[in-house]
């Protein structure tokens, strides 16, 4: 890894610690994953019983509904 790299994946992790994830979804519906740190986040919405230890965020299509009602 080059000084480069490791400084933007420096800069990327500590985007993490400030819950600023690289959401990136999965083939599973309502699942994202961050693709810098590799922690999984799941849609309440989408999902009925979303792991209990996960992050829950809503995704795109929900965040939207989730606004208008708020
Ligand atoms: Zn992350
Ligand atoms: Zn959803």
């Amino acid at each position: 890894m080059n000084k480069q790299l490791a400084l933007e994946r420096t800069k990327a992790l500590t985007n993490c610690a400030n819950d600023y994830h690289q959401w990136h979804p999965t083939f599973m519906l309502g699942e994202k994953l961050c693709t810098v740190c590799g922690v999984r986040a799941y849609c309440p919405l989408c999902l009925s019983r979303p792991p209990t230890t996960a992050r829950l965020i809503p995704c795109a299509l929900h965040r939207r509904e989730r606004r208008a009602g708020v």
